[in-house]
């Protein structure tokens, strides 16, 4: 038995800042477990920036850290402000994203850029010294300070570097599989030590969840092989609530056939959108914006020119990205890892041809409900969570792309997530710290949660089932794609719902082949396939449900945004074996009289 005052699975942004931030305030036993290296978490792999207004791109007068300060003409932007920062990510979560949360992220924004800044963080800067900053689609100002394409790598070492100085110990390659929840107070973890295949039980004051997201459950997706949506399920198998899981987000230029980001900083910084007439087709849905709109508009707009037969590439499933324009100089200044990727992965330099792309699972907009500490909100008896004060389950707390603040509704705004975990994972470092000072206790766990998991992994290994394990993965990510992707109706999704259902039980009879204890990934696939197989669940249900459509959720059967029926979360209880997710619902926090409800035009 392993014994930490606090536990946090996920060493990404927002796990590190919450180690951070603890080990600053003087908790001495932090455990940080990563299922990857800890610097391979997905927050090393994002590119364009990350979001607070910091009014750089404005002309200024005065002195900065290199002398006088240069005017940058910005045409007509207006000046930048939290306040703005604000309504443009009200305006891109569909009126779905709780204002109060908002409205602290976009406050303590300037002051966490600053804090990357002095500790040593590597922005890319303009001139005078000051950091530069980027367009960024759904954002009204210049407002991504960025580290030219690679901001999560620099982000995610320079807190690697600090969580290590206060001394938090990394557990790298441990693989979560339980967490240990009894009458509502959390007790602490079951992993296994992947080297090894020993599997222990990890007992805690504090648990905090900063699993990342769950683009795997898509055959097209930007995201790592890692980004398995372990987190997520496990605590909902451990009685905690899901919200919101039927948002999921296309990011509408993902490498042609292999869903590989070509950041939206291609667009900021000026790249086009083609069809296979060579027409910058988003002229006819976001005339304002163009390539600039959100993510959701961009996506479902590039998907109905394919669906009509302008689609570029063999199977007509593609879509140009067009760079050359910016010219080579820029190219390689502002896009350097685009261009390479572009050249390795499909074999065009975008200095002299335009990139083949398509719409890419990307982000998870929904996921463990808490409040803007990080603390799980759940209700004691499963059913509903109570508008303002629901029941928090006690030493349990998440942030980042796995839980559900919720900051950004139904539509996240490029560089926003960025920004959500570390504001968020800074939240609940200093929230962990208090809760563990003032007599927290470390309680006891029922039974032998590390022998339960082993039998788990003997039933996989010993069974004498016959089903594929990545056969029944494969089989999922296809059904998610065609009849959960961004284009939704009833009959399709009752279909997926039925079909993943199938697969669940299938899986009952699953079998790895790989009997050896040490570094058996086939027993990691096994565990991370049962999570994909128990969250598309939810993010179905929940999509079936919502007969409306808002921010990432289309319904062609329900085209329009329905506010009387359904503005509020969804949330999702586990429901009793063989029965499917026990769905009911929150209000959204709205200040009805600076940012009521409008219909969203770009
Ligand atoms: C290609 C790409 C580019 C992006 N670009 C941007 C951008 O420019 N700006 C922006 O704001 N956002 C961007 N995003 C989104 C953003 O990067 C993520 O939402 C954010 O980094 C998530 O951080 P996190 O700390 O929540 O999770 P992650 O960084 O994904 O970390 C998850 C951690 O959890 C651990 N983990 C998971 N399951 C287990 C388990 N069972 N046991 C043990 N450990 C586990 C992993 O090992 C990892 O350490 C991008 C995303 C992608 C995929």
């Amino acid at each position: 038995m392993i014994e930490h005052e606090v536990i946090i699975v996920g060493a990404g942004l927002a796990g590190s800042w919450t180690a951070m931030v603890a080990g600053q305030r003087g908790v001495k036993d932090i455990g940080v477990l990563s299922k990857i290296h800890p610097l391979r978490s997905h927050s090393g792999a994002a590119q364009g920036g990350i979001a607070a207004a910091l009014n750089n791109a404005r002309p200024v007068a005065g002195t900065g850290p290199r002398g006088p300060l240069e005017p940058v003409p910005q045409g007509e932007d207006p000046p930048d402000s939290p306040e703005l920062h604000m309504f443009d990510t009200i305006k891109g979560s569909d009126w779905l994203g709780d204002q109060d949360a908002i409205e602290i992220m976009v406050n303590e924004a300037p002051e966490i850029i600053y804090a990357y800044e002095h500790m040593g963080c590597v922005f890319s800067r303009l001139p005078d010294g000051r950091i530069a900053q980027r367009r960024f689609g759904g954002h009204s100002a210049p407002r991504a300070n960025y580290a030219a394409d690679y901001t999560g790598h620099v982000l995610l070492h320079t807190i690697h570097e600090q969580a290590l100085q206060h001394g938090v110990e990394f557990y790298s390659e441990w693989y979560c599989m339980d967490l240990l929840v009894e009458d509502n107070v959390c007790r602490g973890v079951v992993a296994m030590d992947v080297l090894t295949g020993e599997i222990h039980t990890m007992r805690a004051k504090a648990v905090m969840f900063g699993t990342g997201g769950y683009g795997r459950a898509f055959e097209v997706t930007s995201n790592a092989y890692a980004n398995t949506g372990d987190g997520v399920a496990i605590a909902y198998n451990a009685g905690v609530p899901l919200m919101d899981m039927e948002f999921v987000q296309f990011h509408p230029t993902g490498l042609y056939e292999h869903g590989i980001l070509m950041s939206e900083a291609c667009r900021g910084e000026g790249g086009y959108l083609t069809n296979s007439e060579d027409e910058r087709f988003m002229e006819r849905y976001a005339p304002d914006k163009m390539e600039l709109a959100p993510r959701d508009l961009v996506s479902r707009s590039e998907q109905t020119e394919i669906d009509e037969g302008r689609g570029i590439g063999p199977d007509g499933k593609g879509i140009y990205l067009d760079l050359r324009h910016l010219g080579a100089e820029k190219i390689k200044a502002r896009l350097p890892q685009i261009r390479e990727l572009a050249i390795d992965f499909v074999g065009v330099d975008p200095i002299d041809d335009p990139i083949p792309i398509q719409p890419t699972a990307h982000y998870s907009m929904g996921g463990i409900p808490t409040d803007a500490d990080g603390q799980v909100i759940a209700n004691a008896d499963g059913q509903v969570i109570a508008d303002a004060d629901g029941t928090p389950v006690v030493g349990f707390y998440a942030a980042g792309e796995c839980a559900c603040v919720s900051v950004h509704g139904a539509n996240r705004l490029g560089t926003n997530s960025l920004l959500e975990a570390s504001v968020f994972g800074r939240r609940a470092g200093h929230a962990i710290a208090d809760f563990v000072q003032n007599g927290a206790e470390l309680h006891p766990v029922t039974g032998d949660p590390a022998e339960r998991n082993r039998q788990r992994v003997a039933r996989l290994m010993d069974g004498a089932g016959s089903e594929s394990v990545e056969a029944i993965a494969q089989e999922l990510k296809q059904t998610m794609t065609d009849d959960c992707g961004i284009y939704r109706d009833k009959e399709r999704l009752a279909q997926a719902m039925q079909h993943v259902g199938e697969m669940q039980e299938r899986f009952k009879d699953a079998r790895v082949m790989d009997k050896s204890k040490r570094f058996n990934t086939d027993v990691l696939a096994a565990f991370e396939t049962e999570h994909l197989l128990t969250f598309s669940e939810v993010i179905v249900a929940g999509a079936l449900a919502r007969e409306e459509s808002r921010g990432a959720h289309y319904r062609t059967d329900f085209p329009k945004r329905d506010d009387e029926g359904w503005l509020k979360h969804t949330v999702a209880h586990k429901g009793e074996p063989g029965e499917g997710p026990r769905l009911s619902d929150k209000g959204v926090n709205i200040d009805w009289d600076r940012f009521p409800p409008q219909e969203r035009k770009y």
